[in-house]
């Protein structure tokens, strides 16, 4: 055919990573792959969900950001696809375009008083800690006496486990020197962690639960009546060692004496919430009990973390689901309606749903090349599409981030750091992260 497959990914994180490298690898010489990201850093969750204190994870960087320094593969960050670009211009410009765009809403709880000053989703503080540009958290909801954080997953026990992280172990991360402060100094006595069902069903892995038994800055506390379990129950469980081993963790933390620490994590199972309750701000959080709903408790909560789970969003100009809040598609081909949309793939979490760990992302990007792979004679224009994509964003006046920026980005961090005895701390402001990229 002559000319090299052009494809065009958008999304930086695991997904569309992975998947730029297996098409880099894959497809030989003849592929140039522009990854797009709305923001001006790359690795998506990686960077601004994984939590800091699990630095270990996060040097899966170090292999992602080798993906871009192919010469198959440019990274053009700070370019919002559905805005600054739109998917249809996309279309004309490449063969293939790939959204890899992840599940950046939370599911709500669906709960009465859900809307008041108070109740959070876990993401935003999340992204808050993470240093994310555009996150929101209001510090002085710390100031309440308990918090609560609704879910049994990894991602509730990363919450729970960054609000009791010490100030020394907070300095160890990357994150911005405000949220060491607040972290720090906040007034949360007690975190309640709160599941529907019963311990049995808990989605956190033993590892997690494990390292949140360990930490320094909080007593961890499992009344021995949660793990009391029926007959019928214990044989759910006896079939399931993974579960068995989480339940004897359980157990040993029950069966612990608290060490008297000024801050405390307990865990509550077979739980509902039911509502929220206060004048603008929550102030009760009312839970049933999952098993006998005519069982209430009123709980007392300044502040209400529900991580429950998360919602991919529409881009404008792709097909999109409403109902499983993913964008539909036949074997990583995108449908709408009953046909496929030619050229348009998907991979990640905006493909699966917001499930599975980094690693997960790998196997689902080797589908979603496969099929740009097996398309790829049919896909290639004899015009050679519409050119390259950049005289397009240069007339729009869109400051891409492309790799060396983004390179100039973590040295600013790096120095950041080093002016203050750490490693490295993020940058967490837009405008300044483009100055030290050296577009602003
Ligand atoms: C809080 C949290 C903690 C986690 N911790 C771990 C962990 O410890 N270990 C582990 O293995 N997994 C962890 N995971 C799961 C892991 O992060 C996901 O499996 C993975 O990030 C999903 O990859 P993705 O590429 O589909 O989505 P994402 O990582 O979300 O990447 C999507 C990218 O697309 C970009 N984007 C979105 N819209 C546009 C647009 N319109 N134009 C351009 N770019 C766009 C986003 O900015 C983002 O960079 C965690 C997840 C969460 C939420």
């Amino acid at each position: 055919m002559g000319r090299a497959l052009k494809v065009a990914v958008v999304g930086s994180g695991p997904a569309g990573a992975f998947c730029a490298e297996i098409l880099a690898d894959e497809a030989g010489q003849d592929v140039s792959i522009d990854v797009f990201e709305r923001l001006p850093t790359p690795f998506g969750l990686v960077r601004y969900g994984v939590a800091p204190d699990h630095q270990k994870i996060k040097s899966i960087v170090g292999s992602l950001g080798e993906i871009f320094e192919s010469p198959k593969v440019r990274f053009l960050g700070n370019v919002t696809v559905g805005s600054d670009v739109t998917v249809e211009e996309l279309r004309a410009h490449y063969d293939a375009v790939v959204l890899a765009v992840g599940a950046p809403l939370d599911r709500p709880l669906g709960v009465e008083g859900e809307g008041l000053r108070g109740v959070i989703a876990a993401r935003n503080f999340v992204s808050w800690y993470s240093g994310h540009p555009d996150a929101t958290f209001d510090t002085s909801l710390l100031a309440a006496d308990r918090a609560v954080v609704v879910g049994v997953g990894n991602v509730a026990l990363d919450v729970a486990r960054m609000l009791v992280r010490t100030p020394d172990e907070l300095r160890r991360t990357d994150v911005p020197a405000h949220v060491i402060e607040a972290l720090a100094g906040h007034r949360v006595r007690e975190i309640c962690v709160v599941g529907r069902r019963g311990p049995e069903f808990a989605k956190f892995t033993n590892k997690e639960l494990l390292e949140l038994a360990e930490v320094e800055g909080a007593d961890v506390i499992v009344d021995p009546a949660e793990l009391v379990l029926s007959e019928e129950r214990q044989a759910y469980v006896a079939g399931r060692p993974p579960v068995k081993r989480l339940l004897a963790t359980l157990q040993k933390i029950a069966d612990r004496k608290p060490q008297g620490r000024s801050r405390s994590i307990r865990f509550l199972f077979d739980r509902t919430p039911v509502g929220f309750v206060g004048e603008s701000s929550v102030g009760v959080m009312r839970l049933a009990r999952t098993s006998d709903p005519t069982i209430v408790e009123d709980l007392g909560a300044g502040l209400v973390l529900p991580a429950v789970g998360y919602r991919s969003v529409q881009i404008t100009g792709a097909p999109f689901d409403d109902g499983i809040g993913r964008i539909p598609h036949r074997d990583s081909r995108v449908t709408d309606g009953d046909e496929v949309v030619d050229g348009l793939y998907v991979v990640g979490w905006v493909k699966r749903g917001p499930s599975g760990v980094i690693g997960t992302n790998r196997l689902c990007a080797s589908e979603t090349a496969a099929a740009v792979l097996a398309d790829a004679a049919a896909l290639r224009a004899p015009e050679g599409g519409a050119g390259p994509i950049d005289d397009l964003l240069e007339s729009r006046g869109v400051r891409v981030v492309d790799w060396s920026r983004w390179r100039a980005i973590e040295t600013a961090e790096r120095e950041l750091g080093a002016a203050c005895g750490r490693e490295r701390v993020k940058l967490y402001d837009r405008a300044e992260m483009l100055v030290a990229a050296g577009i602003a």
